[in-house]
């Protein structure tokens, strides 16, 4: 991020240096931040808001940094031909996102699981694929389905299997006011999809505790 304006220091007291913040630039998230904590009946000049519309865009621009993911770089030299045939899951993989009507976070947890085709995914890159899609303004249902289509495009499977556990904030701190409530979404493709038995196999490997 450029600084739109060299910070300056300023001396108090002898020995000690005090950072004077730099005005947010004029368009910037953080001047639009400033602004919209003035509208919300705030002082973005007293000590503790002084720095905090440039926190916020800090905070945004990494809470949305999966727009500048490319999901094949990701996986870029960790892509393997195999003979293994067998269900490969990757369980409890944790995610934070935030949803797209109301900007506020939902986090959870997404099980990933794939029937190789002679090709498998590095199991680590798994983990940074749904990242890469949680990193955005989302709705989990899409989410969801992101992340398996992408791992369906990468390595053809026989089949993917994605189930999303969530909680979102717009439940829990308004609207229903629901502290307790989990969303759960899921997409199956290919085998999972079209046999219920191996589908169900899946299920149960991804409960398995
Ligand atoms: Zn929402």
């Amino acid at each position: 991020m450029p600084r739109n304006k060299a910070t300056a220091k300023i001396v108090k007291s002898p020995g000690e240096l005090i950072e004077m913040t730099p005005t947010p630039a004029p368009g910037s998230i953080a001047a639009h931040m400033e602004s919209v904590i003035r509208q919300l009946g705030e002082d973005p000049t007293r000590d503790g808001l002084v720095n905090t519309p440039q926190r916020i865009e800090k905070a945004l621009r990494y809470l949305t940094s999966g727009y500048q993911a490319d999901p094949r770089k990701i996986v870029n030299g960790a892509l393997f031909e195999v003979e293994y045939d067998e269900v490969v899951i990757v369980r409890d993989i944790e995610f934070f996102s935030m949803c797209e009507h109301h900007m506020l976070p939902f986090y959870g947890k997404v099980h990933v699981a794939y029937l190789p085709n002679k090709k498998v995914i590095g199991l680590s890159k798994i983990p940074r694929l749904v990242d890469a899609f949680a990193r955005r303004l989302q709705i989990q249902e899409r989410l969801t389905q992101q992340i398996a289509q992408t791992i369906q495009s990468l390595i053809a499977p026989k089949g993917v299997a994605v189930v999303c556990q969530a909680r979102h904030f717009c439940m829990m701190m308004r609207g229903v006011e629901k502290q307790h409530s989990d969303a759960v979404t899921s997409a199956m493709l290919g085998a999972f999809r079209e046999h219920k038995e191996t589908r169900d196999e899946v299920l149960a490997l991804m409960n398995h505790r």
